[in-house]
């Protein structure tokens, strides 16, 4: 898919990387992407997913196990479910308790359980049982979007794209280089800020620093290493301020 086939409007322009909340002037997003990598590229020099896997199977059921879980959770069920299921047809065949009880621990396990058995069928099906390379037959299999998808791409094929997780939301925004909270335009916008060489591992090292330095809820801009680059340094410090207290009128 190409770049150029960014949705039009309300896109981070280079003026708009500042915000009315910032009085300073920042480059433009195109140029701030670019240092924002760098700088993380620093922390994270060869960032990848945390989660276990051998071959592309393993990561796509991983990935689907890794939804309203942590990759730490997966990754501790993963072992014993690998060792049981080996094959596209082995999980597609799965018996559903088993199947559930194997993964009940990253919870909506039977939802998780049905679309890992669903899947599979119809990788079996349709792709020989192999896991297909390109994002249009991926998102194509049940319960697989484009999040899910580009992990597979860039973790077990090198080919890129940008993985648009809750901290890729988080932090894009935060750091001007989108206005939008489509996941699948936020994907598109940072596309046009980046090479391809570069969409996995900035997705990734932004996934990184979510969850080590800017926190949704209570950001460390004072340690972090992007601070000179982002409009919203100390954005979650002023949201919490509480107004002055009111002085009664003089009458
Ligand atoms: S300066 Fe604060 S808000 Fe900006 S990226 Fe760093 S931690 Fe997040």
């Amino acid at each position: 898919m190409s770049a150029a086939a960014t949705p039009s409007g309300g896109e981070a322009g280079s003026r708009r990387g500042t915000t009315a909340r910032s009085p300073r002037r920042l480059p433009p997003a195109r140029l701030r992407a670019a240092a924002i990598n760098q700088l993380l590229a620093q922390l994270y020099p060869q960032p990848q997913t945390a989660l276990q896997h051998a071959n592309p199977l393993q990561l796509l059921i991983a990935t689907i196990l890794s939804a309203q879980c942590t990759d730490e959770r997966v990754n501790r069920v993963t072992p014993q479910l690998f060792a049981r299921y080996r094959t596209a047809q082995d999980f597609a065949q799965a018996d559903l308790t088993e199947l559930e009880a194997l993964i009940r621990p990253t919870g909506y396990y039977r939802n998780k359980a049905r679309l890992i058995r669903d899947c599979c069928a119809e990788l079996v099906a349709r792709h020989g049982g192999t896991v297909p390379r390109t994002l249009e037959e991926l998102v194509r299999l049940p319960g697989i979007g484009r999040k899910t998808a580009n992990v597979v791409l860039g973790d077990a094929f090198g080919v890129p794209g940008i993985t648009v997780d809750t901290h890729v939301k988080r932090l894009a925004r935060r750091l001007g280089l989108t206005r939008h909270t489509d996941p699948v335009k936020i994907e598109y916008a940072l596309m046009k800020l980046l090479p391809p060489a570069e969409w996995t591992r900035f997705s990734h090292r932004l996934i990184l620093h979510g969850r080590t330095v800017c926190h949704a809820r209570k950001p460390r801009c004072e340690v972090c290493l992007l601070a000179s680059l982002c409009p919203k340094i100390g954005v979650m410090t002023s949201k919490n301020r509480r107004p002055p207290p009111r002085r009664l009128q003089q009458s």
